[in-house]
C-alpha cells in the first residue's frame, strides 16, 4: 500500500469514525427524545382531558341541584334556560314513583317514558360499563329525582380534545393505528369517561434522512479532503524520490522544486544544495583524476620510452606533486662519493629558485638536515615547519627515501641503499601534508625507485655489452655502430674521417714465452699507450685479439700517419715490464705494432669499405716487415678481393 493511500485511509478512519459514530449515537437519542415527548404529551393531555371531564360533571351536577331546588312549577322552565345556556343537552325529572314527570333538552326522545337510568348514560358519581353516549348527574330533592345529561357526541370529543391538544374517542370505539401513541383512560369516580387519547406519534423519518444526509455530505468531504491533504502530502516526496534516483543514477544536475516554505520545502532545498555540493565534488574529484591521468600517461610514456634519467626524474616529481597536491618539489639522487646531487626541481623559491644547471651543482651532505637524514635512515619525514637551513624553505614538507627494489636473491650481494630524496613541499589547500599523503607518495617514490634503479641497471649492462673488459676500449660491436655515424656524418657534412687498424707483431710469441696473463698485461699497457696518444674526440676500440681500430673524425691523411707515427713510436720505444716467469727472461717485453690506414670518402664510400681499407694497408705494413704503417692507396680499393682474405700486392710504404 502506498504512503497516499495509508494517508487516505488513516484520515477517513479518523474523521468518519466518529462521524459514525456520532450519528449512530443521534439517532438513537432521536427516537428515545421523541417517544418520550410523546409519553410527556399523553400524560399532560391525560390531566387536561380528565380535568375537563371532571368539569363537565360539575356543570352537570350543578345543573341538577338548580333543578332540584326551584319549585316545582319553574323546573321545566329553569331547565330550559340552562340547557339554552349550553349547561346540558338534556335534563329529567323523575318522581318518587320512579315516573318521569319532565324531560327537556335534546334527549327527550330517548329517555321519555323509561325509568332508572337510561341506556348509554353514564353516572358522574359512579360510572357503569357499556356503551355511552351522554355524561349524567343527579341531583336529590324531597319529592324528585333530576338527572342533568351532557351528550358525548363528536363536539364534545372534539372540545376535550383541543382542551388537551390531543385526538380524543371513547374507549370502545377509538381506532388502532401504528402510527399514533394512545393513552387509555378508564372511566372513574370524577372522571367517569372511558376514553382513548390519541397522539400522532411524532414521525423520526424525516431526521434520519436529515441525518443520514448529513452523513453522507461529511463523507464525501472527508473523503475528498483526504485525497487532497495525502496527494498535497505525498506529492513533494514522490518528486523527491524521482530526483534522488536520478542523482542516484549519475544525473547530477536532477533539481526539485521547493514547494513551500514548510518541512518538505526545506528538505527539497537541502536536497537540491546536496545535489549542487556533490556536483561541485565529483567535478574536481573528477579534473584532478584527469589530471593526474594525464600525468600518470606522460609517466608511464617517459618511463616505457626512455632510459634518460633527466627526462625521467622531471615526470617523476611532477606526478608525485600533482598527485598529492603540493606547491614544490625537489628530487636528489646520492652519489657514489655520498653526497645528495639535486636533479630536478619545481616551484621552488628564494634560494632554491635556480636554472636547472644551477640546480645540478647543489650538493647536500647524508646524514645531515632533514633531507640528509631521510637519505641516510631511509625513513620519511613529515613536519610542518621549514627545513635545514641550507634545505628549501617551506611551511610543511614532506620527504621519502627513493629506495632500490630489493635484491630477489639475498645472495647476491647487501641490500641496495637509499638511491636518493623526493621532498615536496606546502600542500595546495591545506595546513600540511597527511597520513594519506605519505602513504601515498612513499608508493609512489617504490615505483621511482624501481624506474631510477632499472636505468642504473640499464646504464651498466650498456657499458658493458660495448666495453672489452681487458683493455676498458670500446668493443668491436661498438666499433660498428661508431664508425657507422661517425661516416655519415662526415658524408653529410662533407668532412674526412680516418680509421687506423693496429695489429701487435708477433704477438702470438708473447703469450707463447711469457704466458698468457703477461700476453693479457701487454694487451692492456698497449691500450692505455693507444688511449693517452689520442685526442679527446679520437675513438679507439679492441676489434679483437691483438687487434685494435682508431677513429680519427675530422682528420686526413696527413694527420692520420701523425697519429699512426705516435702510436707506433709509444709502443716501440717502452718495453712493457712484466714478471717474468722463468729465470733468465727479461723483466720487459718489447713489442712493435703495425698499422693500416685509410680515409673517408678517399678510401672507401661506406663504412666496410673503409675498414676494409684499412685492413689491406695493415696486411701492406705486416708485408713490409712490420713496425710500420701503409696507407691504403687511392680508389684502389676493391671490395671483391678485400672480402676474399686472400693476400694483397704490397702498398706503396710512405712510413719508415
Ligand atoms: P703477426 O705479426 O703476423 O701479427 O703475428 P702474431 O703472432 O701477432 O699473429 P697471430 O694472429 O698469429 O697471433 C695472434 C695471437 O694473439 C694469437 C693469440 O694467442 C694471441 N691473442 C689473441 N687474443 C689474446 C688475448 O686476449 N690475450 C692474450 N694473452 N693473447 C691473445
Ligand atoms: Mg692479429
Ligand atoms: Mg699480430
Amino acid at each position: 500500500m502506498t504512503l497516499r493511500g495509508r494517508l487516505t485511509s488513516a484520515f477517513l478512519v479518523v474523521v468518519l469514525g466518529p462521524v459514525l459514530l456520532g450519528s449512530i449515537f443521534v439517532a438513537l437519542t432521536v427516537g428515545a427524545v421523541s417517544r418520550e415527548r410523546t409519553a410527556e404529551r399523553l400524560d399532560h393531555a391525560a390531566t387536561t382531558v380528565s380535568a375537563a371531564v371532571s368539569a363537565f360533571c360539575g356543570q352537570l351536577q350543578a345543573v341538577a341541584d338548580a333543578v332540584a331546588v326551584v319549585p316545582v312549577t319553574e323546573r321545566s322552565a329553569v331547565a330550559d334556560q340552562l340547557i339554552v345556556r349550553g349547561l346540558a343537552t338534556a335534563v329529567r325529572v323523575t318522581g318518587p314513583d320512579q315516573k318521569t314527570q319532565a324531560v327537556r333538552g335534546s334527549s327527550r326522545e330517548e329517555v321519555l317514558g323509561k325509568g332508572g337510568w337510561p341506556a348509554g348514560w353514564q353516572d358522574c358519581a359512579e360510572p357503569r360499563g357499556g356503551a355511552v353516549t351522554a355524561l349524567a348527574a343527579v341531583a336529590y330533592a324531597s319529592d324528585v329525582t333530576v338527572m342533568a345529561a351532557q351528550r358525548v357526541d363528536d363536539a364534545l370529543l372534539a372540545r376535550l380534545g383541543e382542551a388537551g391538544g390531543v385526538t380524543v374517542a371513547l374507549s370502545a370505539t377509538g381506532p388502532e393505528s401504528d402510527k399514533e401513541a394512545i393513552r387509555e383512560l378508564a372511566a372513574e369516580p370524577g372522571s367517569p369517561l372511558p376514553l382513548s387519547l390519541t397522539v400522532p406519534a411524532s414521525d423520526p423519518t424525516f431526521r434520519y434522512a436529515i441525518l443520514l444526509l448529513i452523513v453522507l455530505v461529511t463523507a464525501l468531504v472527508a473523503i475528498l479532503a483526504a485525497r487532497w491533504l495525502a496527494r498535497s502530502t505525498t506529492r513533494p516526496l514522490g518528486d523527491l524520490a524521482w530526483a534522488a534516483d536520478r542523482v542516484a543514477n549519475g544525473d547530477l544536475d536532477t533539481r526539485v522544486p521547493i514547494p513551500r516554505p514548510d518541512e518538505l520545502g526545506r528538505l527539497a532545498a537541502t536536497f537540491n544544495r546536496m545535489t549542487r555540493e556533490l556536483q561541485s565534488y565529483v567535478q574536481a574529484l573528477t579534473a584532478s583524476r584527469d589530471q593526474l591521468r594525464r600525468h600518470l600517461a606522460i609517466l608511464g610514456d617517459t618511463l616505457s620510452s626512455t632510459h634518460d634519467l633527466d627526462r625521467i626524474l622531471p615526470v617523476i616529481l611532477r606526478t608525485a606533486m600533482t598527485a598529492t597536491g603540493a606547491r614544490a618539489g625537489l628530487l636528489l639522487l646520492a652519489e657514489p662519493d655520498g653526497l645528495l646531487a639535486a636533479r630536478c626541481g619545481a616551484g621552488l623559491t628564494g634560494e632554491w629558485d635556480v636554472t636547472a644547471a644551477e640546480l645540478a651543482q647543489r650538493r647536500l651532505i647524508a646524514g645531515r638536515g632533514v633531507l640528509g637524514t631521510v637519505a641516510a635512515t631511509g625513513t620519511p619525514l613529515r613536519g610542518t615547519t621549514g627545513g635545514a637551513p641550507d634545505e628549501p624553505a617551506c611551511e610543511s614538507y614532506l620527504a621519502v627515501p627513493i629506495c632500490a627494489p630489493p635484491n630477489p636473491e639475498p645472495e647476491d650481494g647487501p641490500e641496495p641503499g637509499t638511491l636518493g630524496v623526493l621532498a615536496l613541499y606546502d600542500r595546495l589547500g591545506g595546513p600540511g601534508f597527511e597520513d594519506t599523503d605519505l602513504m601515498t607518495l612513499r608508493t609512489f617514490a617504490g615505483q621511482a625507485g624501481v624506474a631510477v634503479h632499472n636505468v642504473r641497471v640499464h646504464e651498466e649492462a650498456q657499458r658493458l655489452s660495448l666495453t672489452d673488459p681487458l683493455t676498458g676500449l670500446w668493443n668491436y660491436r661498438y666499433l660498428r655502430e661508431v664508425l657507422r655515424r661517425e661516416v655519415e656524418r662526415a658524408s653529410r657534412f662533407g668532412r674526412m674521417l680516418t680509421v687506423l687498424v693496429l695489429d701487435l707483431d708477433h704477438f702470438k710469441d708473447v703469450n707463447d714465452t711469457y704466458g698468457h696473463t703477461a700476453g693479457d698485461l701487454v694487451l692492456g699497457e698497449f691500450a692505455r699507450r693507444i688511449r693517452i696518444g689520442l685526442r679527446e674526440v679520437d675513438v679507439a676500440f679492441r676489434q679483437g685479439g691483438e687487434e685494435f681500430v682508431v677513429l680519427l673524425p675530422e682528420t686526413d691523411a696527413y694527420g692520420g700517419v701523425i697519429v699512426a707515427e705516435r702510436l707506433g713510436a709509444a709502443v716501440r720505444e717502452w718495453p712493457v715490464p712484466i714478471d717474468p716467469r722463468r729465470p733468465g727472461l727479461d723483466d720487459r717485453v718489447s713489442i712493435t705494432v703495425s698499422i693500416g690506414i685509410a680515409v673517408f670518402p678517399e678510401h672507401g664510400n661506406t663504412a666496410q669499405e673503409v675498414l676494409d681499407a684499412a685492413d689491406e694497408a695493415l696486411y701492406a705494413a705486416k708485408n713490409a716487415g712490420r713496425d710500420t704503417y701503409r696507407l691504403a692507396e687511392r680508389g684502389s680499393f676493391d671490395p671483391a678481393a678485400a672480402t676474399s682474405g686472400g693476400p694483397q700486392p704490397p702498398r706503396q710504404a710512405r712510413g719508415r
